[in-house]
C-alpha cells in the first residue's frame, strides 16, 4: 500500500512550534523537519525571506541551518539569525569553491568568527574539482584546516565533495576516522560510497537531487538507511521535481520527504523524524 503523502496526514499529536514571525500564532505541525544546509541570507532571498520562513514553519521545518561561504556573507547570515532567531542558525568555514590567492587571510577570519560568535557547525567545507581545479592545493590545506578547527571546536563538518569524493575520504582517514563527525552534503556518490562514509560515521545530506531521475541518491539513501541521513534543500540551489531549475526552499523539503518514503519504504513521519533527531544529535540542538 502506498504510504500517504505528507500534505494528507491527519495525526492525533500535533507538536507546538513557536514562531517568532507571528507572536501571537503557535505553529502547529504534524512534522519537526530539520533544513541542515540552506543558503537563506543569499541575495535571492531579499525580496520575500519572510514569506520563504513562513512557508517553512508551515510545512514543519523548524530549523534552518545555514552554511558560511566566505568573509562576504557573514554579515547577511548573521542578519539572518537576528531577524529569525532559533530557526535560522548559522555555521562557519570558507566555501572550497572561495578559496583563492587570499585563503589565509580567509582562514584566519573563519577561527576569529569562531571564537566570537556561536556556531553550530563548520562548514561548508571540503574540495570542488568540478568548477576550478586552480586552487586544489590550497583547498586541500583548507579543508585540513577545517577538520582541526571542528575537532578543537567540537562541532561537526559540513563537507562539499564534487568531483573529489574520494580525495576527501583519504583526507579523513589521514586525519584519523573517528576524530570528527559531520555530512556529507548533497551526497554525490553511489551505494558503495555511502557505506564507505557511513562507516567513518558521516551522515549523507539527501536534497532535491534524490527526486531527480537518474535515482543514485536514491540508492545511497538505501545503503546509508535513515539512520544515516539527514534533510537538506541547498537552497536557493538544487530544486526538487517538479521544481527542478527554480529557487529552491526550506518548504519544498516535503517533496523529498515523500520521495525518501517511497525509496525506503517509511511513512513520511518516520523519514522526517528519523532524519530531524540525526541532525537534532549532532548539531546537539
Ligand atoms: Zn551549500
Amino acid at each position: 500500500m502506498p504510504f500517504r503523502k505528507v500534505n494528507d496526514l491527519i495525526l492525533p499529536t500535533l507538536l507546538p512550534i513557536a514562531s517568532c514571525l507571528l507572536p501571537e500564532k503557535i505553529y502547529f505541525c504534524a512534522m519537526q523537519i530539520i533544513d541542515t544546509h540552506n543558503h537563506i541570507y543569499l541575495p535571492d532571498f531579499n525580496a520575500d525571506r519572510h514569506e520563504v520562513v513562513k512557508r517553512a514553519l508551515d510545512a514543519g521545518v523548524w530549523r534552518i541551518m545555514m552554511p558560511n561561504i566566505d568573509s562576504s556573507s557573514v554579515v547577511p547570515m548573521l542578519e539572518c539569525e537576528e531577524q529569525f532567531p532559533g530557526i535560522c542558525l548559522p555555521m562557519m568555514a570558507l566555501h572550497p569553491t572561495s578559496v583563492k590567492e587570499n585563503f589565509r587571510i580567509e582562514l584566519d577570519a573563519v577561527e576569529k568568527a569562531l571564537q566570537e560568535h556561536k556556531y553550530y557547525g563548520i562548514g561548508e567545507t571540503g574540495i570542488d574539482l568540478y568548477w576550478d581545479k586552480t586552487f586544489i592545493r590550497e583547498q586541500v590545506i583548507s579543508f585540513r584546516q577545517h577538520l582541526r578547527l571542528a575537532e578543537e571546536y567540537k562541532l561537526p563538518v559540513v563537507i562539499h565533495a564534487r568531483e573529489s569524493l574520494g580525495l576527501i575520504i583519504k583526507e579523513l582517514q589521514d586525519f584519523g576516522a573517528g576524530r570528527v563527525k559531520g555530512i556529507f552534503h548533497a551526497f554525490p556518490g553511489n551505494a558503495a560510497d555511502a557505506h564507505a562514509v557511513t562507516g567513518m560515521g558521516f551522515m549523507i545530506g539527501i536534497g532535491g537531487v534524490v527526486t531527480f531521475k537518474n535515482g543514485r541518491q536514491a540508492e545511497a539513501a538505501i545503503a546509508a538507511g535513515v539512520s544515516n541521513i539527514v534533510l537538506e534543500t541547498d537552497a536557493p540551489y538544487l530544486a526538487p521535481v517538479p521544481h527542478r531549475g527554480k529557487r529552491n526552499e526550506a518548504a519544498w523539503l516535503t517533496l523529498v520527504i515523500n520521495k525518501l518514503s517511497e525509496v525506503l519504504a517509511l511513512s513520511p513521519v518516520e523519514v522526517a523524524t528519523g532524519t530531524s533527531e540525526n541532525a537534532r544529535r549532532l548539531f546537539n540542538l
